[in-house]
């Protein structure tokens, strides 16, 4: 059949080019960051020679194992800042890139389930609208009323409290929107070569001048890396250490219902988050496997544990069945938030540590860190997020966020 009869198929949507001898900059990774990255140096920036490296295929990564859950509610102001503006660009992008990529704001709800969570779920809304970030807080009888179909009787382990509620978060088709990037990237003139897996790099001096493929040799002025789990990997090639670690991260899907769930619901006390995708399947996640790990699987009473979860929340899912399972590799840092920024090596830089919420960020971190690539100066939004934070002690520290995957 010919790319006529198929025209959204993905294999017709941009060019397999096989890699030049030479580009102004190489983004390693082809995920949601890399194709942000390169769509915004070559829109913002002028910067159309540039090639995207993907050791498997497009979006094979992270970008289209995660459960696209996209809000902005972070605490701290920093991490307010550029995800809030990552949730603007969501609101233009399907408009931007001419592709319907189904970004669905339906709100998401985080459920408090003791004291201390309903304190430190205040606290946030309080700081959130401060931040100019819509944020609401929900009385149990509220929280019912938006999900029907949640437990919030008084007689579960862990009854619901209240929640916080973020109106304008929501999903989106994250391999549709892996597409939309490569496309506009496509028709920009950036390369977008698969099977391409970066073995190492060639220096002069403390100066990045190329990088060693599967496919050879190719030289390059710049080097942006946006490789999520295998971040670490590509530092220690390039000589320098991240302070990341890599652990499994699961999720599943339902079999297909009838549409029944109208929000996304994330609880970190009982820990699970279920939203119901537009197809009809339940997708659910929770933490990371605790252990460190490159497998993209991980073990099944963590599956367990969160259908467990989920079942005490939504006693009406009791009788779903589980249609599949899979696993990523996330990249985690101690503070749980980004590191975007400079390395220690001349024109090479790096994008990551988004670890369990990065498809959220993917917009403002492709707009952020191509301006730091072309620049070679940090954005003001990703400045905070820089390398060095770790060694003046200077953390953002999200981990209320981050306890549960989202
Ligand atoms: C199960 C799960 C659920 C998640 N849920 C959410 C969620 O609901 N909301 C949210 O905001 N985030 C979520 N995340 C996190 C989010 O997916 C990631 O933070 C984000 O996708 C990372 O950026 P990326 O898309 O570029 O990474 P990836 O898609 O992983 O891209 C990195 C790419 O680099 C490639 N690569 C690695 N090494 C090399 C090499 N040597 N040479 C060439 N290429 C290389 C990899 O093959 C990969 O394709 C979830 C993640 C998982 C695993």
């Amino acid at each position: 059949m010919s790319a006529d009869h198929l025209p959204e198929h993905p294999d017709f949507l941009w060019r397999n080019p096989d890699p030049k001898k030479s580009y102004d900059a190489i983004i390693v990774g082809g995920g949601g960051h890399g194709l942000a990255t390169a769509y915004f140096l070559a829109k913002n920036h002028g910067m159309t020679n540039i090639a995207i490296l993907e050791k498997g295929w497009l979006a094979g990564g992270n970008m289209a194992r995660n459960t696209t859950i996209i809000r902005s509610n972070y605490l701290w102001d920093e991490s307010a800042a550029i995800y809030e503006h990552a949730l603007k660009l969501w609101e233009i992008l399907p408009e931007e890139l001419e592709y319907d990529f189904l970004f669905s704001q339906r709100g998401v709800m985080n459920l408090a389930h003791t004291l201390g969570d309903v304190r430190e779920s205040m606290r946030r809304v309080g700081a959130n609208r401060l931040n100019g970030v819509d944020a609401e807080w929900l009385d149990p009888d509220q929280v019912k009323e938006l999900c029907p179909i949640l437990n919030t009787s008084d007689n579960i382990r862990y009854p619901v409290m209240g929640a916080t509620y973020q109106p304008r978060a929501g999903i989106a088709k994250h391999d549709h929107v892996a597409w939309a990037f490569a496309r506009k990237c496509d028709e920009l003139g950036v390369d977008i070569i698969q099977n391409c897996e970066v073995t190492g790099f060639i220096k002069d001096g403390n100066r990045v001048t190329g990088v060693k493929t599967s496919r050879g040799n190719i030289n390059t002025e710049k080097v942006g890396l946006c490789a999520a789990g295998h971040s670490s990997v590509l530092a220690e090639m390039a000589g320098f250490r991240l302070p990341i670690q890599s652990h499994p991260l699961q999720a599943l899907v339902s079999e297909l219902h009838e549409p029944v769930h109208p929000t996304v619901v994330m609880s970190n006390h009982v820990h699970v988050y279920v939203s119901q995708a537009h197809k009809g399947e339940l997708v659910m996640g929770a933490g990371v496997d605790s252990y460190n790990g490159y497998g993209q699987r991980g073990s099944f009473h963590v599956i367990e544990e969160q259908m467990a979860a989920a079942v005490e929340l939504f006693p009406i899912f009791a009788r779903a069945h589980v249609l599949r399972t899979w696993g990523g590799i996330v990249d985690t840092t101690l503070d749980a938030s980004p590191i975007v920024g400079l390395t220690p090596v001349e024109n090479m830089f790096v994008n990551c540590g988004w670890g369990t919420g990065g498809f959220k960020g993917t917009p403002a971190a492709g707009l952020t860190f191509a301006h730091t690539i072309a620049t070679g100066t940090p954005h003001k939004l990703n400045k905070p997020f820089a390398l060095e934070r770790f060694e003046t002690g200077a953390l953002i520290d999200e981990h209320g966020a981050a306890a549960v995957a989202h």
